[in-house]
């Protein structure tokens, strides 16, 4: 019952030219109702709930933006579709990797009931896109074996439309940052929102910004440690490697230094972080692994040796626990390409970062 309406082509989507290929090379020839609605407005970066008929079209529906937003430069997992069975997910790929025939992309299925080894395995390999049901995707999620940083595309295939009309859907996260928060109102009929978190507040953490070039960072971060009264810090890196790096440079210049990142086992994990909150050591520095609802009073100074990619990951950086009214120091090396984003999180946390003065008042931290 694959029959178009409004008389769309392919080509009207301006995909790429190998996805074209593989499209037609699959035997479709024009998008069915299903995909004429869906595929121009998931193009566009809009969120969708579609609901169609058995055998309408809606693998490629979802699939054919899917492989159109994928970056392969970019050899990180950036879409996730789930599906409720082993099965689906089989053929749900199999029609990602025919469409996607002409294109380089990664495309892998984790399911239970299989070797978690042989996932973890593939994972060191390049993965683009991953097909699986939710609890496997969760499981190596929290192991850290599977980093959905970059994922920028979410699919729910199937899994709605196992529950009947008057569903109740309850949404759990620690946060809610401002896309769940969109799909609440969309999606969910005036959900009564239960928070029982502590909102991560900025208030009483004075917050500055020095423009550094990338080299310069360490030497920035010497003269930090010679200038501020910090009891305890804690520096953040974008990647596993660099915590490693600096961790190792700060050592150098004489300082004592933990790290922490997630390639570490749990059981080493723990034991830096049980130390270093009784005090063991000055500095931490650590990837965003350890900031989710970590409060440790005795640290005062918190800098970002990289600045974080969104508002919502500084603010678990920097912000803390509001019922503890404690100053603190934030301090964030910007370098030329991080300008544009200093600008935009001070605008979508409504804060300011301003520039560091040569001299701090220690009594604001
Ligand atoms: P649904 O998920 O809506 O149940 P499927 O995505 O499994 O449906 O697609 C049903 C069948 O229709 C598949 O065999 C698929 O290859 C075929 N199909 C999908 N889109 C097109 C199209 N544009 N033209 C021709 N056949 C199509
Ligand atoms: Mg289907």
């Amino acid at each position: 019952d694959v029959t178009a309406t409004k008389g769309n082509e392919f080509e009207d989507y301006f995909l790429k030219r190998e996805l074209l290929m593989g499209i037609y090379e699959k035997g479709f020839e024009r998008p069915s109702p299903i995909q004429e609605e869906s595929i121009p407005i998931a193009l566009t970066g809009s969120d969708i709930l579609a609901r169609a008929k058995n055998g309408t079209g809606k693998t490629a529906a979802f699939c054919i933006p899917a492989l159109e937003k994928i970056d392969t430069d970019n050899n990180s997992i950036q879409v996730v579709i789930l599906v409720p069975t082993r099965e689906l997910a089989l053929q749900t790929s199999q029609v990602c990797k025919e469409l996607g025939k002409h294109l380089q992309i990664q495309v892998m299925v984790t399911t239970g009931g299989t070797s978690l080894k042989d996932d973890i395995m593939r994972l060191y390999q390049p993965v683009h896109l991953l097909v699986g049901t939710p609890g496997r995707i969760l499981d190596l999620t929290k192991k850290g074996i599977c980093n959905l940083t970059d994922c920028a595309m979410l699919v729910m295939d199937e899994l709605i439309q196992f529950l009947p009309e008057q569903r109740q859907v309850l949404m759990f996260s620690a946060t809610f940052p401002v896309t769940v928060k969109d799909f609440k109102d969309r999606y969910l009929k005036k959900p009564y929102v239960v928070n029982l978190m502590d909102e991560l507040t900025l208030k009483g953490i004075t917050q500055f910004y020095a423009f550094v070039e990338e080299r310069q960072k360490v030497h920035c971060l010497n003269t930090l440690f010679s200038k501020l009264q910090i009891n305890q810090s804690i520096i953040f890196c974008n990647s596993v490697n660099r915590v490693e790096l600096l961790a190792k440079k700060i050592t150098e210049l004489g300082y004592s230094c933990f790290y922490i990142h997630a390639k570490m086992l749990q059981d080493h994990r723990n034991r830096v972080f049980h130390d270093f909150r009784n005090g063991a050591c000055r500095n931490l520095v650590c990837t965003d692994l350890f900031t989710r609802g970590i409060d440790i009073q005795a640290v005062n100074v918190v800098i970002n040796f990289d600045f974080p990619r969104n508002a919502e990951t500084y603010l678990h950086r920097v912000g803390r626990s509001g019922r503890f009214g404690h100053l603190g120091l934030a301090v964030n090396l910007i370098t030329y390409e991080d300008r544009f984003n200093l600008y935009r999180i001070e605008q979508e946390l409504g804060t300011e970062i301003k520039q560091i003065p040569p001299l701090i008042d220690q009594a604001i931290y």
